[in-house]
């Protein structure tokens, strides 16, 4: 018996402490996080600099208001920037919130555009979160249901589909944005061709439309890169992000560049948490350890060990139908369901997630030494080999 909402079906394990790439549960026995509670852990557990600068943080000064000056949010904002290319920031708590402040840029400018009926382009298979204006952004029919109406004013394309964007803007006078993730995380880790986001860029450019990366989980580093986009030599204009962001903080950022970064006036949006002193002491945390460490190569460098490591250890297992990464984005795809691996990873004490039923899933801390990326490896490949 509990009281919380049967939102999840959780499994029996309940952890009690981290540290590095382990968690240990309430009996004392040691787990590898291979998947870093969803892209939130990325320094891993317990990092000292986090936990240092929220012990300080904590013990001078929790929340304010966001009627005052917050020079830890300012600070924050402008270490983003100049890591991102982008011009302003607002923060608030989560990837759906951050999203929600995209569209509302979006309505936004589309108005100001005298569109009375501003449209987004969003894509098959995305995720973006859970409020209305997100779930109705989702590509997922099963985010979607028991939750109508949705929200008017979205489009939906196929991912990975120059021509169907095309096609989109050529017929719709009322599209003034396309939000999309640079690698569909929930979604299974799908990897667009090369040269997609160049043009989807070009696409916008052409319609004068606003191109919205959702990187709320292939941001911060995962990918081997602060932003995916940064793989590429074009910029978006506006960038959403939050999971990996706070390292377990709940914070949310949206990044806007040029004209997009002046939309929101005082009374256009708002947050009461949103960029508190706390989280942003943790997140200017994060992004000075992913810098310092040089963790963006890392994560590159460690995506290709894994990935190599798995391919060579499950040849051989006609049920495995690609081995696939962006950095620490990793699948493995079999050809039937496995939901059951979950449950099997859990015993062998290790965590990893399946994702659209035949996805195995790790995100797995850019921390990892060597020997831990190959212990992910053999437990991983052995979970899925003892099917
Ligand atoms: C997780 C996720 C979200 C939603 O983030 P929340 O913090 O759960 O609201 C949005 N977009 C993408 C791509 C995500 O992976």
């Amino acid at each position: 018996m509990t009281n919380l909402m049967e939102t999840y079906k959780r499994l029996p394990v309940a952890f009690v402490s981290g540290a590095g790439a382990y968690l240990e549960d309430s009996e004392g026995n040691k787990y590898l996080d291979g998947l870093t509670g969803l892209a939130v852990c990325g320094l891993g557990h317990a990092h000292p600099n986090v936990t240092r600068a929220l012990r300080e943080q904590a013990g001078a000064l929790l929340h304010t208001s966001n009627l005052y000056q917050i020079p830890l949010q300012e600070e924050l904002a402008e270490r983003l920037c100049r890591m991102s290319g982008m011009d302003a920031v607002f923060f608030c708590n989560s990837g759906a919130e951050a999203n929600e402040a995209a569209i509302k840029l979006a309505r936004l400018r589309g108005h100001h555009q005298k569109i009375k009926k501003p449209a987004v382009v969003v894509m098959d298979g995305s995720f973006h979160g859970r409020t209305m204006a997100t779930l109705t952004a989702t590509g997922s029919r099963k985010v979607q249901a028991g939750f109508e109406p949705l929200l008017s004013g979205f489009v939906r394309a196929p991912y990975n589909d120059i021509e169907a964007i095309e096609l989109i803007g050529a017929n719709n006078p009322d599209v003034v944005a396309l939000m999309v993730e640079p690698v569909l995380g929930e979604g299974g880790i799908i990897i667009p061709d090369e040269g997609y986001l160049e043009g989807l860029r070009r696409i916008c450019d052409e319609h004068n439309w606003l191109l919205i990366l959702d990187e709320v989980q292939t941001g911060n580093g995962r990918t081997g890169a602060l932003f995916a986009y940064q793989h590429t030599s074009m910029l978006p204009d506006v960038v959403t992000t939050a999971k990996g962001l706070g390292n377990g903080l709940p914070i949310g950022a949206c990044l806007a560049r040029g004209a997009a970064a002046q939309l929101f006036q005082p009374g256009n949006h708002a947050t009461t948490f949103g960029g508190n002193p706390l989280v942003c002491a943790a997140a200017i945390s994060v992004l000075k350890t992913l810098e310092d460490d040089e963790l963006f190569e890392r994560a590159a460098e460690l995506g290709e060990r894994i990935t190599s490591g798995l391919r060579d250890q499950l040849r051989g297992n006609n049920t495995v139908t690609e081995v696939r990464n962006k950095g620490l984005m990793i699948a493995v795809e079999l050809s039937n369901a496995c939901p059951q691996l979950v449950l099997s990873a859990l015993q062998k004490g290790l965590l990893l997630n399946v994702t659209q039923d035949n996805i195995v899933r790790l995100l797995p801390p850019l921390t990892l030494t060597d020997a831990e990326a190959d212990e992910l490896v053999s437990l991983t490949s052995q979970v899925i080999n003892d099917g």
